[in-house]
Parts: C-alpha cells; structure tokens; sequence
C-alpha cells in the first residue's frame, strides 16, 4: 500500500493586515520527497504519526509535500498558487497511490479564498477521483468549513490544548484509513457546525469548562461503532463565516449513528453554551494575583499570542508591570531585529539605553526604553525532546542578545520570532527561571505544557493586540449571526 502525505498548514488572522507570503513558508517548513520523512520521522507532529502509524502496518508512506507558515495574515493569492502549484506537481509525480494523509491546519485563509483549506481539498479530490481514500488531521483551532468535511472521507481534530497529542492523532488518521483496505465496513463521518465563538481564554483542555465536555466526548467514544470523536473549538482571529465551534463523529460504515451522535453533541454544548461567556483577567488585576503567589509567576499575554499571528514584540505588558512594579524581576522575550543589531553593536558587556520591541505596525504600545547591560549575544537554535505544543524539536530564533536591566530583569531580543512552547528557550542559554518573579510568555495555551513545571501560577491576561481575547474590540463583517456570546441565540437553537 503506498499512501501519499500532504500538509500545507497555516492558521491566517484576518484582522492581521499582512499577507502571508510564499517566503514565509520557505523559511519555515517547505519539504518535498524524502527530506519530508527525515525532517517529521521521530518528532511529535501529526506527520510524525502518519509516517510511524504507517510504516507500523507495512504500509509505504509517499512524501508529497509539507509546508507551515507560522500565523500571520491571510495567505496571499500568489503564494497560494504556488503552494498548490508544488503540490498538484509532486501528487502527479509520486507515482499510483492508495490512499492520501493530509493535514491541512483547517483556519487557512487566502487573499481572494476565504475556506482555503476548503479549496485545495477540493482540488486535491479533483485531482485523485472520487475513489481514493483522503483522512486527514485538523487542529482543534480549526474553522471547519462544509468543504472540508466534504472532499475528506474522514478527519479527526488535535484533543489536547496545548497540543501535546498531536502524533497519536496522526496514528489515528493513520487506523480510520487502514479500515477502507482492511475492513468491510467503510468509515463515514458526520459533521455538525455549533453557533458559538469558544473565547482563546476558554480554550484549556486542562480545566473546566471543557473538562465537562471531554467527558461527554469520551462516553461517545467508547460506542463501538464509533471511530473517531473531535471538537473544533474555532479560531476567532478569521472572520469568515464558518469560524466557530463544531463537531466531527466518524463511524465504522452506519451513517445515521455518526449524524444522530454528532447532533446530540451539538444540542448538548449549545444548552449550556452560557458556560463560554469569558470573564478576561485585566493587567493590573493579574499582577495583583502575581504578587501574592509563588514565584515565578508566568503572565500569558493573550494580545500578542505568536501562535495566533501576533508579532510578539508588544511592550504593552512588560510597560506596565516595570512601572507599577519596578521591584519584580522580569523575563520577557521581543520580537526586534533593529534592537538585536544594536546589541551586538553594543557588544557582550557593554551597557547603553535600548529601545526594545514595539516597532512593528501592529504593537499596541511603543518600544521599552531602558538602560542594559547586554549579557550574552547568539545564534538562537535549541532543541526540545519532549511533546510540546505544535509538536516541533527544532527551534531557530535568528541572532539572539540577552540584556539585563539594573535590577536584573532579562530581556531576549530575537531577529525572529520565537514560539515559546518549550522552556529550553530559557534553560538552554542558561537562564533559570527560578530566578525571576514574572515571566512573560507570548502565548495563552501553547507555553503551559513547558512552563508549568516551572511556574506554580500561570496567569492568561487579557492585554492588548491583534490576538486580544476581548473579541469585542475587533470588527467582524464575515462571520455567521447570530454567533453566541456576541449574539444570543433564538430559543430553538437549543432546543
Ligand atoms: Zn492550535
């Protein structure tokens, strides 16, 4: 059995006015042929899951093409093309297939195709016919379009955020597509879309209220006509009209039992959808929790969430907190190619006021003047052996300086911007966070899995910035109405 793997991910924020383009892929993850298998083989990425859970069952994998952009704007058209343009050629090239893999992140939005993900799955079934067996793996930050569902025999959605369960989902891609070879039932899925906006705030699979819902979604899986149960919790940075939550039920062949089950999740989350109205922790609220809790505490600073599109250089919370706070010891790492060039300008040891982060057009606040002491100045690549968010082990900050203020408050300033799922950003250039009060972390779920070891408090803080989680403060003009909790919703809605 020889199985093609595609994957073309990138979650685009609408309210973001950027385009993604084709070298933003390029710089970050842009494989063909085998350098694909080398590059996932071993890691924790759902790639990673398809490559083991086929070569498990004597199955070939074929490479065809991987790419991920990290969030930022829509994807422009002419990356688009291009994206498409390597793919449908590598699909062509790769010789006769039977069956595909894909992972399309599923919140992809393009210049001038609002459901790209949609898009391209479609002209992948174009292309491969009717026929050919397509299971995929979605993020659960998904907005899941009737396209999607629709050109692929079946998907299944991340669990865990942080996703930390992102191979054993690929595996599991990987057994739902072994069924059409190996099995006389065919799977068959069902999928329902559910008026409500899940606030990024609300969005932990460590605690309530989806610790509820999990619950519920485990006693559907254990019917044993059931495949395969997902919860789409949406990304609201994309105004489009399929953004918001959903389900997906995948059945061994009955139908009517993935659609009777898929609707009953559906009813029951819309009855207590008055559990999902967010009640955001303000600035200055969260660095009152912070001095009256076990150090360090880590603030997430929800507005200028890299994993969200942010550009992760706003000051917005580090201003306030070496203001108001000027006694605390910070750790907080920027965004700011210009203040990494004046740093080694600077040189290790030398001192002189920095301008730091701030400068991009989107930061809510204007650049952190300080005077430091520039610490240590390097090439920013570290790895990261265990599951983390995204699932990534290689990391690459571009030339990074480490400054310290007069008080010892540690600022890093990255030519690039850097995700900030793994401690080793910290532990690896020798930086021990013990030895600080606040750590600021530029994300709201994706650092909890490395730094919760670390941190006895994580706190999310509704700050300001493209990924603000007061989704009252952006102006959508796409997304469906009524939407619960901007909208209430008609009374039959939960009936
Ligand atoms: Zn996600």
């Amino acid at each position: 059995m020889r199985i093609g793997i595609l994957a073309i991910q990138h979650e685009s924020n609408t309210f973001i006015p950027e385009f993604t383009e084709i070298e933003n892929f390029k710089e970050a993850v842009h494989l063909v042929g085998p350098s694909l298998l080398d590059f996932y083989r071993g890691g924790h990425h759902e790639v990673a899951g398809f490559i083991e859970g086929l070569e498990e069952a004597g199955y070939t994998p074929v490479p065809i093409f991987a790419t991920f952009a990290f969030p930022r704007g829509p994807v422009s058209a002419a990356a688009l093309e291009e994206l498409w343009a390597t793919a449908s050629e590598e699909l062509r090239g790769a010789g006769e297939l039977d069956g595909l893999l894909v992972a399309p992140h599923g919140a992809a939005v393009s210049e001038h195709v609002h459901d790209m993900d949609g898009w391209w799955l479609s002209e992948l079934r174009a292309l491969v016919g009717p026929d050919m067996p397509i299971v995929g793996v979605i993020d659960l930050h998904a907005n899941l379009s009737p396209k999607m569902a629709s050109t692929c025999n079946a998907l299944v959605a991340y669990r865990e955020n942080p996703h930390v369960d992102q191979k054993e989902r690929g595996k599991e891609a990987v057994s739902i597509l072994r069924r059409f070879f190996e099995n006389a039932a065919k799977p068959v899925m069902a999928t329902a879309m559910v008026d409500i906006v899940l606030n990024i705030d609300l969005q932990s699979t460590l605690s309530e209220p989806l610790l509820t819902v999990i619950d519920r979604l485990d006693a559907v899986r254990s019917n044993p006509g059931i495949l395969s149960v997902s919860m789409i919790m949406g990304y609201p940075y994309a105004d489009v009209p399929e953004m918001g939550m959903a389900f997906m039920v995948v059945a061994d062949g009955d139908v009517e039992l993935a659609e009777r089950e898929c609707r009953l999740l559906a009813e029951w989350v819309l009855e207590r959808r008055h559990v999902f109205s967010p009640d955001l922790l303000s600035i200055e609220r969260a660095l009152e929790l912070a001095l009256s809790s076990e150090k360090p505490v880590g603030l997430l600073d929800m507005g200028d969430n890299m994993g969200g599109g942010a550009p992760s250089d706003s000051t917005a919370l580090l201003r306030y907190c070496t203001r108001a706070h000027p006694q605390l010891r910070f750790f907080a790492c920027l965004w700011d190619p210009a203040a990494v060039a004046e740093a080694e300008r600077i040189g290790k040891g030398g001192s002189a006021v920095l301008s730091m982060g701030g400068k991009s057009p989107m930061s809510p606040a204007p650049p952190l003047e300080a005077l430091v002491k520039v610490r240590d100045i390097f090439d920013g690549r570290y790895s990261e052996s265990k599951p983390r968010h995204g699932g990534w082990t290689e990391f690459y900050m571009g030339r990074t300086a480490l400054v310290e203020t007069e008080n010892g408050s540690t600022i890093m300033l990255t030519a690039l911007p850097a995700f900030p799922s793994s401690a080793q950003q910290m532990l690896a250039f020798g930086l021990d966070p013990k030895d600080f009060d606040i750590i600021i972390l530029k994300g709201v779920h994706s650092p909890v899995t490395a730094y919760q070891e670390h941190c006895p408090t994580l706190l999310r803080v509704n700050t300001p910035g493209p990924t603000s989680a007061d989704l009252a403060s952006f102006t959508y003009q796409n997304r469906r109405r009524p939407l619960f909790p901007f909208e209430e919703l008609p009374a039959e809605s939960s009936s």
